[in-house]
Formats: structure tokens, C-alpha cells, sequence
């Protein structure tokens, strides 16, 4: 049985390690194919490749594309993109330009609320001076933001050769009835996975994603969303999707070359 775990954060955005450093912790980790997902940037996939490559890991070229679909954050994994697929690179460069107005826009509200010095300090602090995070509605320094559209992020993944899989739908705010109908429209779209094993979904909710994915004719991927050490569930340690779940790697030629040698 392969160690598969296809969502991992370097600090290319916000995890804490170096892409080759978030390699070697899989390998110590048994893990057999891994794919690195970084929000909205593919600059640590190179360095992780040589890294995996060197540890004998099949390496899946990965990102994870911010959207804002019904008034929320919806996360979208791209799994086998070609990171140098002009239309992908462009949509993402797009993507992080916003997200630095969009941190300078907080900081000019979190000075007029008399926190001074907000924007400097936030970068600063953040590893990618590009990734900045956000703080809650209500509350000085709150900026709405609108990310891509999900229409793009399918279409940039599926342009450069990558499948679409939508990340952790468990985590959305979103009723059933509105969630099956982001289902059904990522589908009409060419998604073709859902995350059902993810360190973002307690394991009581693995069967009924599970459930979802084959009602709506998903596939179903597994990924730990690990960022740092010591924080939520370690990469390679989840367990195997049900077996009843078609999973996103069915067709992948680098498994089945790696499946015929097990
Ligand atoms: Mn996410
Ligand atoms: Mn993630």
C-alpha cells in the first residue's frame, strides 16, 4: 500500500519549512508520492522536485488556488500542473498582486485605528513577503477581498495539464444545499476531485465526504494540509480513503509504474 499525501504548504507561502526540507520530512515520514500545494505559487516546486527526485519520492507538481465563490474563500488544489504553463503563471501572479494591495489596504486601516507601522511589521514577519494573512470581520484591519473566480482556477489548472480538486469542503460555512451546488458547478466545469482524508476534516466526516464524492461522480484525494511541525496532522500520517472511494491517482502513469514495482 503506497503513502500517498497530496496537499503540503512550504514557506513559499505559509508553512514554516524550506520545500527541500518539507521533502526530507515526508521521506523520514514513508511517504511515497508527494505533492507539494502552495497557495497561489509554484516557485518552490522546482527545488522541491530535486529534492524528491534525490530521496526516490514520486514528486507530484502541485498549487492550491485561493477563490471566491458565494461570498467565500473556496480552496482549489491543482494536482500534475505544468508550472511553467504561461496562462497558469500569469493567473497566480495576478492572484498574490492583490493579495499585497490587499495587505497594504489592511495596514492603512489598522493605522488609522492607530496601530502604526502594521504593514512593514506583517511583512516582516511573513516568510513570503507576498503571503499575508488576514484577521476577522469586525475588527480594525478587516479588508473584503475578492480572489479569482472558480471558472479560472479550473480552467488555469486544467490548462496546464493538472486536475482540479477542490480542497477540504468541509471547511466552508456553506449549507448542503449550497454546497452540493458548488459541487455540481465545479463538476460542469472539468473538476474532477474532492478532498475527502485531509487534516482539515475531523475523521468523523470522512465517510459522508466520501459519500459526496461518489454521489457527484468525484474522485477523491488525501493530503495532510501539514504547514509546520507539531501543528495538526503530519505529512504521510493520514489514513487510507475508503474503500469505496475512486482515487485521484486511478490513472496517474508515475503510480502505476510505481504500483507494478511494489
Ligand atoms: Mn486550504
Ligand atoms: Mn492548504
Amino acid at each position: 500500500m503506497l503513502n500517498i499525501d497530496l496537499h503540503c504548504h512550504s514557506h513559499i507561502s505559509d508553512g514554516v519549512l524550506p520545500p527541500a526540507g518539507v521533502v526530507a520530512r515526508a521521506a523520514a515520514n514513508g511517504v511515497d508520492v508527494f505533492a507539494l500545494t502552495d497557495h497561489d505559487d509554484v516557485a518552490g516546486l522546482g527545488e522541491a522536485q530535486a529534492a524528491a527526485d534525490d530521496a526516490g519520492i514520486t514528486f507530484i507538481p502541485g498549487v492550491e488556488i485561493s477563490v471566491t465563490w458565494s461570498g467565500q474563500t473556496v480552496h482549489i488544489v491543482g494536482l500534475r500542473i505544468d508550472p511553467l504553463n504561461p496562462l497558469l503563471s500569469a493567473g497566480l501572479g495576478d492572484i498574490r498582486v492583490g493579495r499585497t494591495a490587499r495587505a497594504q489596504r489592511m495596514a492603512d486601516d489598522l493605522d488609522k485605528a492607530g496601530i502604526a507601522g502594521a504593514f512593514e511589521g506583517a511583512r516582516a514577519y511573513a516568510a513570503n513577503k507576498q503571503i499575508i494573512g488576514r484577521v476577522t470581520p469586525g475588527n480594525p484591519g478587516y479588508v473584503e477581498h475578492e480572489w479569482t473566480t472558480l471558472v479560472n482556477a479550473v480552467s488555469w489548472i486544467r490548462a496546464s495539464g493538472g486536475m482540479a480538486v477542490l480542497a477540504h469542503p468541509g471547511r466552508y460555512a456553506f449549507n448542503a444545499r449550497q454546497l452540493h451546488i458548488l459541487l455540481d458547478t465545479f463538476r460542469a466545469l472539468g473538476g474532477e476531485g474532492i478532498e475527502v482524508v485531509t487534516g482539515s476534516h475531523h475523521p468523523s466526516e470522512y465517510g459522508k465526504f466520501a459519500d459526496l464524492a461518489r454521489a457527484f461522480g468525484f474522485k477523491a484525494s488525501c493530503g495532510a494540509d501539514f504547514h509546520a511541525p507539531g501543528e495538526g496532522i503530519d505529512i504521510g500520517r493520514l489514513p487510507a480513503l475508503p474503500h469505496y472511494c475512486k482515487p485521484v491517482w486511478l490513472d496517474w502513469p508515475e503510480i502505476e509504474q510505481l504500483q507494478a514495482k511494489n
